[in-house]
């Protein structure tokens, strides 16, 4: 651990760093065309993330949200995007919450997956690790940081040119608050599920802001111990949804059982970490973070004065309803349900505080999902589940080995195979070309091709790509490879890429996500506020990061400098 001095020089290196490429690169445009009546900048931008929720499962619920909720208000009085999707291949958490605070695909922001293999440190590093010391009160929240993501966020822009201006970014997950916010944002609040505190660190703060110590002294996620989870919605909410399947993961309360109603007790007598781990794979765990972004509104003034303020909010308890239960569950149809009114409550919240028409927001998810493969498979389609990565690992060391023989003693030639991507350990293939007077490069080629080669023949697997082949030129315009190039950052990306087949997972959730499928990267778009017309449907693509394009345009200050989205005629006033 680095002393809280270097940390500092560290936290302001970073900062500069940012800075530059914030005040260096981008260029405003005016918010409106000449003519055009103008627009009431909105006090508060709130960037708002629910982890995956895919289009499908969206459109699929979406008959079902409440007259009063708070989805049927955003469709009602905001404008939809149905062609949100993401670039990048990657579709994780960390890719994706990196996406929607900086408007960049992986490729550039750097945020790869949610773990990679790095060589120097020779282990899999996380994507929101970082040399950065807790704050006294808080020592679970270490080594936690935003050291990783290479390019601004929103909160950068608007802290450079809005003077008096405030960035607070919360969410469940540590990768979903820190990366939404960055560096520059004057506060990331997650939860530590370990203790149930929600937390910040001195990447952020040089002591506890005395509001979330408040927050955490009235422990609101223990008040709703031993709340009883039962359908919220009418019987014809869950219609064509089956509750107890044998795929599903049972409720966490030690009884064993996958259907609803469930206590939310963790199986123990009062708060603690298997109560937390149960109410985050539980509605609670958006109920609680709704409450933490009140909190974080009323404690840092948040829309309070005429300075625009962001608040990035992720609603990260959707992930891990749908991870366990699949998206294809009553309890994660129920969870949504549920989000809904929250949103409501939230919404009405923000127009009392902040005030109505003071206010914007864009909603949007870190990626989407497939639907559980047994469930697929029982409706005719070519789905399964395996462990093809561990499959992949062992095909491709053996078609190295009989190609180079044997790699020296206690080392392999993949160093690492996971997260849908194969990595060499660089030292044995260079030790390969040496024996054999080979230059690297090539020795590398043909590894690769090899490993691709072996990887494309396990079961489950639809292609295996090495880089250097997505590095050709794309004549062909195949938006698979456009999605795996989206993800590559050298020295994060690993050498080759692996495809699983649609609607083939590996591991043993109920359902995941992490492929370029179109059910992976296609996710919900909502936009709403001051110039955003409403009932309105737009036709154009656009990707999750477009609500830090549309806020910095709505705010008048430069784009952050990696984003890629065009705001759409129509949109703040442009025809
Ligand atoms: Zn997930």
């Amino acid at each position: 651990m680095l002393a809280p001095s270097t940390m500092l020089s560290l936290r302001r290196r970073v900062r500069a760093r940012a800075l530059l490429f914030s005040l260096g690169l981008a260029a405003a445009l005016p918010a409106q065309q000449a003519g055009t009546p103008r627009i009431e900048r909105p006090r508060l931008v709130v960037l708002c993330a629910v982890d995956q929720l895919a289009t499908w499962v969206f459109e699929q619920a979406e008959p079902h949200f409440a007259a009063d909720g708070g989805f049927r208000r955003l469709l009602r009085e905001g404008s939809h995007f149905p062609a949100c999707a993401f670039r990048h291949a990657c579709t994780e958490t960390g890719p994706g919450h990196a996406t929607i605070g900086t408007g960049a695909p992986a490729r550039a922001h750097g945020i790869v997956r949610n773990a990679w293999w790095s060589e120097n440190d020779n282990r899999v590093v996380y994507c929101v690790e970082d040399l950065v010391a807790p704050l006294p009160e808080w020592p679970e929240g270490k080594v936690r940081g935003p050291g990783k993501l290479l390019v601004p966020t929103l909160a950068s822009s608007l802290k450079a040119h809005v003077p008096g201006s405030k960035a607070v970014s919360v969410a469940w997950k540590d990768r979903g608050a820190i990366l939404m916010g960055g560096i520059d944002a004057d506060l990331c609040v997650w939860c530590e599920a370990s203790t149930g505190n929600f937390v910040t660190n001195t990447a952020w703060a040089e002591k506890a802001p005395a509001w979330l110590l408040a927050f955490n002294q009235q422990r609101p996620l223990d008040t709703m111990f031993g709340t009883v989870w039962e359908r919220i919605g009418p019987e014809a909410a869950y219609a064509g949804l089956v509750d107890d399947r044998p795929y599903e993961i049972p409720h966490g309360n030690g009884r064993s059982q996958r259907t609803l109603p469930q206590p939310i007790t963790g199986g123990d007598t009062g708060p603690g970490a298997k109560f937390y781990a149960q109410a985050y794979a539980s509605p609670l765990g958006n109920t609680v973070v709704r409450l933490l972004a009140e909190a974080a509104i009323r404690g840092e003034g948040l829309g309070a004065d005429d300075a625009a303020d962001l608040l990035c909010v992720g609603f990260s308890a959707t992930d891990a309803m749908g991870h366990g239960f699949g998206p294809d569950s009553v309890e994660a149809r129920d969870g949504l349900l549920r989000l809904d009114r929250d949103l409501a409550t939230f919404f009405a919240f923000l127009d009392q505080q902040v005030g109505a028409g003071r206010w914007s927001l864009f909603l949007t998810a870190d990626h989407g999902v497939g639907p559980t493969p047994e469930w697929a498979r029982t409706q005719g389609v070519d789905a399964g589940r395996g462990l093809i990565q561990t499959m992949v690992r062992a095909a491709g060391e053996k078609a190295l080995l009989d190609a180079f023989g044997p790699a020296p003693e206690g080392k392999r030639y993949l160093a690492h195979v996971g997260e849908y991507s194969c990595y060499f350990d660089d030292a044995v293939l260079r030790g390969v070309a040496a024996a054999n007077g080979r230059d690297e490069a090539t020795v590398r080629r043909q590894a690769a091709a090899l490993v691709a080669n072996a990887a494309q023949k396990v079961r489950g697997m639809a292609t295996a790509i090495p880089n250097d082949e997505l590095a050709q030129p794309n004549v062909t315009g195949d938006r698979l490879r456009a999605s795996l190039m989206d993800s590559l950052c050298p020295g994060r990306a690993g050498d080759v890429q692996l495809v699983l087949k649609p609607y083939w997972i590996d591991g043993t959730n109920a359902a995941t996500h992490g492929s370029p499928h179109a059910y992976d990267r296609e996710v919900v778009g909502l936009a709403f506020g001051p110039g955003v017309p409403a009932g309105v449907r737009f036709a154009a693509p656009i990707t999750p990061g477009f609500g830090a394009v549309l806020f910095a345009r709505l705010l008048g200050i430069p784009v952050p400098t990696a984003a890629v989205d065009e705001l759409p005629a129509g949109l703040l006033g442009t025809r």
